[in-house]
């Protein structure tokens, strides 16, 4: 069985590295908020292009994180896509805030702009939530259509955060995600373009105001000393060592990068005429979290691969506005076409950077063979 993300191949790469850094962790002692954290936090901020970034402890709280410092309560509309992981819409939901389902974008997956304008337009014209904020995902690796959809942003005042759990590092007219939010949000899960060996996350933001307010909700709402608390916070600060790990994997995350490229590219031409393949915007470049290409067929070659030791997923099976979890937001089948169409014949192919050009011929033969 090849593995669906191969961790190990890239452990081999720097496996003196982490193992040293892991131990200099122990050694030194400073396992909650210890330099590596501050250090870490200093590459990342560079690398997306922000002026702040707080490391914390997964891509979840980072939203949560997130969604508190900007004040969601209830009453509040946030506009966001019903095609993500469930965490981007359970914590606009755990705040006591509506989530309000925008439909996507055929060829991306990704919040569609005009379908977003009229949702606005039309909760405005309601009267019964407040508008308070705009929730895009850069699904899969690649970048929402950020100039658009800050436009739109502009024009009714909204902040934006941006869940780019799935996309560090991703390029929209060459600058970085997660740096298009008011406020920008990764996750370090294991599996994503770039992760710990845990849980993990981080949160971005040009706002100095906003950095301070998440600073402070991370360690319990803390004030200027410890025990004088003046928020309501979370404990969701990120381990010294998660750290340190990461810091040894963005030594090769840009490679890692353009590794992904080639896997993309070599997908692509093995697949093309078999399946609907993934498409990349004009201005993008997609970090390629995952590969997820479309076939009516889906069940047939999933099948077929099981069959040749290839392990295949599905994401997203079902989009979130028909959810058992948001069933009292009272959507129901056919309100969201776009994702439910690409939910129906959505699926994933094994994707990581180191995935070799001869695997992905044993995958096409065996795509061929099933269809
Ligand atoms: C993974 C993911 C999250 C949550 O990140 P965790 O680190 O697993 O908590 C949030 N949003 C999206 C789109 C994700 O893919």
């Amino acid at each position: 069985m090849i593995p669906f993300i191969d961790l190990k191949k890239q452990y081999r790469r720097i496996e003196s590295q982490v193992d040293k850094a892991i131990k200099n962790v122990l050694e030194h002692g400073q396992y909650i908020l210890g330099p590596e954290v501050a250090e870490l936090e200093k590459q990342l901020a560079e690398l997306a292009g922000t002026k702040y970034c707080l490391a914390c402890s997964s891509g979840t709280d980072a939203l949560l994180m997130a969604y508190m410092a900007l004040g969601f309560k209830t009453g509040d509309a946030v506009f966001t896509t019903p095609f993500t992981f469930f965490a981007t819409v359970e914590m606009i939901a755990l705040t006591g805030a509506t989530p309000v389902f925008v439909d996507v974008d055929p060829v991306t997956y990704n919040m569609d702009p005009a379908k977003l304008r009229d949702a606005i337009v039309k909760v405005r014209a309601e009267g019964k939530l407040n508008l308070k904020a705009i929730v895009p995902v850069d699904i899969f690796g690649q970048s929402c259509d950020y100039d658009a959809i800050t436009a739109i942003a502009k024009e009714f005042g909204l902040p934006i955060v941006e869940d780019g759990a799935q996309s560090m590092g991703a390029l929209y007219k060459g600058k970085r995600v997660p740096s298009f939010g008011t406020i920008g949000c990764t996750s370090f899960f294991p599996a994503k373009p770039l992760g710990c060996y845990g849980d993990g996350g981080a949160v971005f933001t040009n706002d100095k105001a906003l950095y301070d307010r998440m600073f402070s909700i991370l360690v319990h709402g803390r004030g200027g000393d410890k025990y004088d608390n003046v928020l309501i916070g979370l404990n969701a600060r990120l381990d010294t060592i998660q750290a340190a790990v990461l810091l040894q994997k963005l030594t090769l995350f840009k490679e890692e990068i353009e590794l992904r490229q080639t896997v993309a590219a070599n997908y692509a031409k093995a697949l093309a005429g078999l399946v609907q393949i993934p498409a990349v915007a004009k201005d993008c470049v997609s970090v390629w979290a995952q590969y997820c290409p479309r076939s009516k067929d889906f069940a047939k070659i999933q099948a077929a691969l099981k069959e040749g030791g290839i392990p295949s997923a599905r994401y997203y099976p079902i989009p979130m506005h028909l959810l058992k979890a948001m069933e009292y937001l009272g959507y129901k089948k056919g309100d969201m076409p776009v994702a439910e169409a690409i939910a129906e014949d959505i699926f994933a192919l094994p994707m990581h950077p180191y995935l070799d050009a001869e695997t992905i011929e044993t995958i096409r033969k065996i795509v061929r063979s099933a269809l």
